[in-house]
């Protein structure tokens, strides 16, 4: 019999969606549990998001009358994730979709209120089954329901947005809906400090800092900080516990349960990624997502998926040499007087499409090219949110990242190009401009394209022609979100082994374990939506499938 330092019910590596969500499922079922994260800022990823969960069919569009179903959901799955891996198969896509209900109604009952992003469109809305509003956030919360642990983030900040601002905002200098929406949030930030809740934080805090509040805040589980994973423990080939490093030294923590793994992707393992995935990337989540529990699992007999792949999307260049931070870009490419270019001059893709898409095209054409976003004068009356911390535009300009001219070939000029090419590319866009049709690439066709875009701007609101000087050039990275291979697991999130059979007393949930989405994004949400979902249906399972034990008395 192994001996541990500590042992608890369940054993959970992280303290991102997935670990989070499996604490509080732990919790809800009266197991104990503890969640060991290596950083000394909890959250991961997940505390840096946008903190919107693609649920579809959820109860919030029942109560809203807003028309979804299970066979629609599921239809949707199979044409835009499809069933081509063990990860997408149709009893994991059935397991998400029928886990919904449970995770926003287990929620509810621990004092967490959810908010639907009612306008925003699935990111083929037009294919069968599409629809607009499946995803939901949690609403923004006073900093103070974090506790101590509001000083340890892994988000730099908060601010009281919701994901519904965000497109609002982004046009608020030329439509009355976006300036109502900038009035609003003046309003609701005045709010919290008028009724002594301090500035309220919203998207990844206020999702994560309520998950956090509702599983460790009442006794509830253990949160572990600059604890790491190093390998699993194995008897009799059942996983349980883990081995794990504290202030240099090894603990061996046992699970009487189950031990789950929510330890994020590997996004800041640059050899591993340059080995699976052609470059070494550019993300915006931690990096302390190195996938050491990926390699644990692995070792001991877990099938991997996927591992070629992130959740994509082009990123404007960090300005922190050695610390990998760009801005991730949704919403500024897709508008009007824009368009992106190769660093020979050519567009090549929709820049209003999907980011991981857009991401997906920018790798097939070139993995190691630049990339620039071009606009011109009109496009500054949109926020721009990668201009806008202080110094940024100069930092940018200093490392040759960003250029301003007069005409569109004195800025080709500036970036080695040739200006006749540059040129044309700007002449054909705006003819496509002109007609509303975007011939080349079908920018503006989709609803999902026009979520970022601006209405006042005819006769397509993604088009517009670029000829108004000046003119800026900023440059573009294949940036990511995370990577989304890892092991694969079950519709109950069990670990499998390569033979497809499971590993006992193994469990795994988001960027650790092989998507459930595949190689595609289908809607607002869709990494953190199956995370929270497969993180509880690993405790139900835990709690049902082994036998009761005490509650941890430590
Ligand atoms: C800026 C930004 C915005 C985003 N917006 C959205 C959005 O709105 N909707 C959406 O669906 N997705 C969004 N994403 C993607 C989403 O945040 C991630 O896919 C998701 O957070 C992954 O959750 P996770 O629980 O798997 O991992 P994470 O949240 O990354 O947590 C993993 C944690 O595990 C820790 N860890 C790693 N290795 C070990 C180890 N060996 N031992 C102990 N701990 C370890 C890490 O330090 C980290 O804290 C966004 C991402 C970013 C960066």
């Amino acid at each position: 019999m192994t001996s541990f330092d500590h042992e608890f019910d369940v054993v959970i590596i992280g303290s991102g969606a997935a670990a989070l969500a499996t604490a509080l499922g732990a919790v809800d079922e009266g197991l104990s549990a503890v969640m060991l994260e290596s950083s000394d800022k909890w959250g991961g990823n997940s505390n840096k998001s946008g903190g919107g969960m693609w649920l579809p069919n959820n109860p919030l569009m029942r109560r809203d009358g807003a028309g979804d179903s299970r066979e629609d959901a599921l239809t949707y799955l199979a044409e835009t994730a499809k069933n081509e891996y063990r990860a997408t198969s149709r009893e994991r896509q059935e397991a998400f979709v029928d886990g919904v209900d449970d995770w926003v109604n287990t929620c509810e009952k621990h004092g967490i209120s959810f908010v639907r992003a009612k306008e925003y469109a699935d990111y083929y809305p037009e294919l069968p089954g599409g629809k607009i509003g499946r995803a939901l956030e949690i609403y923004p919360i006073s900093k103070k329901k974090m506790g101590p642990y509001r000083k340890n983030m892994a988000a730099p900040a908060a601010l009281p947005v919701m994901t519904d601002d965000v497109w609002l905002l982004t046009r608020a200098f030329t439509t009355v809906s976006g300036f109502a929406r900038g009035v609003q949030l003046v309003f609701r930030t005045l709010r919290g400090l008028l009724t002594g809740k301090g500035v309220l934080a919203g998207i990844g805090v206020a999702f994560t800092g309520s998950l956090l509040n509702a599983a460790v805040g009442h006794g509830g589980a253990k949160l572990w900080m600059e604890t790491e994973m190093t390998d699993l423990i194995v008897e009799d080939g059942k996983v349980v516990g883990v081995v794990a490093n504290h202030a240099g030294r090894d603990l061996r923590i046992g699970a009487r349960r189950g031990v789950i793994l929510g330890s994020g992707g590997f996004d800041g393992n640059r050899a591993k990624r340059k080995e699976l995935q052609g470059i070494e990337g550019h993300p915006s989540g931690v990096l302390t997502n190195m996938g050491v529990p990926i390699e644990a699992a692995e070792k001991h007999g877990a099938a991997l998926e996927l591992m070629d792949d992130a959740w994509w999307g082009a990123s404007v260049i960090s300005v922190n040499p050695g610390v990998e931070d760009p801005s991730f870009i949704v919403g500024e490419r897709a508008m009007p007087y824009s368009i992106i270019v190769d660093d020979e001059g050519h567009r090549f893709a929709n820049e209003a499409e999907s980011y991981v898409d857009l991401g997906h095209h920018m790798l097939a054409h070139k993995k190691d090219g630049r990339w620039w976003m071009i606009a011109e004068k009109r496009h500054r009356r949109y926020l721009r949110n990668y201009l806008l911390a202080p110094g940024v535009k100069q930092k940018l300009s200093e490392q040759g990242s960003y250029f301003e001219a007069d005409s569109i070939e004195e800025l080709a000029e500036k970036l080695d190009m040739k200006p006749e090419v540059l040129r044309a590319t700007v002449d054909r866009f705006n003819g496509f401009a002109r007609s509303g049709v975007d011939g080349d690439f079908g920018r503006g066709n989709s609803a999902y394209d026009r979520y970022y875009s601006d209405p006042t701007v005819k006769p397509n609101p993604n088009l517009g022609p670029l000829e108004k000087p000046p003119f800026d050039a900023v440059e573009f990275v294949i940036g990511d979100l995370g990577t989304k291979g890892g092991v694969v697991t079950d519709e109950h999130a069990r670990v499998l082994r390569e033979d497809g059979s499971v590993i006992e007393g193994l469990y795994a949930s988001g960027n650790c374990s092989a998507s459930v989405m595949g190689h595609t994004y289908p809607g607002p949400g869709s990494t953190l939506g199956p995370a929270v979902v497969f993180g509880l249906i690993a405790a139900r399972h835990i709690a049902k499938a082994t036998k009761p034990s005490s509650l941890e008395k430590a």
